[in-house]
């Protein structure tokens, strides 16, 4: 076991000098404190990887990050951030669990039906890795709070379940300049967009105006496996965002048809009149 670690020591070390160049990171880590012994056997599968490493592990380790609804999507996104090793999770849902949630909300079981999504949440994530400090809110996040809750992080990722809540998240990040990871989901389809502030494209220059009609997934329905397709793409360019490995899905969007199989990168620029993050 000792020389596993020593070998996973060394490789972390080889990696962080091979990614000295590579892209920046949004949350920087900070000079001094290395990776235990339990952090080395924790993430030795992610710090195996040729393009990963001890730099990657502690930019994670020293993030700051807002899940923006603890449902179908929040559920994968915490999981893998809280899993990945990602420091500090700020979870934010104002609902409470029912049953019709649990086809596809895969942090809360049957015996959490009533109880706030975001303690569920929380409790769950404490299960996975206690490594992490995990604050729930229980609140919908609006525009009077939007900005208070977004304060302080070094990226967003919106899990919610409405276009008012979307916009709200993209008007604060930009505001801010927290990076972003946008999703949706509905039916068998949903949607994902990395967004640097001020650097890439944002929500409303993708999409300057909600649709006029938006059935909610309690009317048009929706697959749990798609959803969890959907969470899983927004925790993987979380994960490239803050550790600045890999190429995040920045001045575009992913559409994803999980019906067919059909995926479409959409590539979007920068609106001079974007209200949310035109200068
Ligand atoms: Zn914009």
């Amino acid at each position: 076991m000792n020389s596993r670690r020593t070998f996973l020591r060394e490789l972390a070390g080889a990696a962080r000098d091979a990614a000295a160049g590579g892209a920046s990171p949004v949350s920087a880590p900070k000079p001094g404190a290395g990776l235990s012994e339990a952090e080395l056997e924790r993430y030795s599968r992610q710090l195996v990887l040729p393009e990963w490493g001890e730099k990657a592990q502690l930019a994670l380790r020293e993030a700051k990050v807002l899940v923006v609804g603890a449902g179908a999507l929040g559920s994968p996104v915490a999981a893998y951030l809280a899993g990945a090793g990602v420091g500090r999770l700020g979870i934010v849902d104002g609902d409470s669990v029912e049953v019709s949630d649990l086809h596809r909300q895969h942090l809360h079981f049957t015996p959490d039906a009533g109880v706030p999504k975001a303690h569920s949440a929380a409790a769950k994530l404490a299960f996975l890795n206690p490594e992490v400090v995990v604050e729930p809110y229980q609140v919908r996040l609006d525009e009077a709070n939007a900005a208070g809750l977004v304060e302080g992080n070094d990226l967003v990722v919106d899990c919610s379940d409405s276009f008012a809540t979307s916009y709200a998240v993209n008007a604060a990040c930009c505001a801010a300049g927290v990076a972003l990871v946008e999703g949706g989901v509905l039916a068998t389809g949903g949607m994902v967009m990395a967004i640097r502030p001020g650097e890439t494209a944002c929500y409303r220059c993708a999409f300057p105006e909600p649709p006029a009609s938006a059935p909610s997934c309690a009317e048009a329905g929706v697959l749990g496996p798609a959803a969890g397709v959907i969470g899983s793409l927004q925790a993987l360019e979380a994960i490239k965002l803050l550790s600045g490995v890999g190429e995040p899905l920045t001045d575009a969007f992913l559409q994803a048809d999980l019906a067919t199989h059909a995926y479409v990168r959409v590539a979007v620029a920068r609106r001079s009149d974007c209200p949310d993050c035109a200068v």
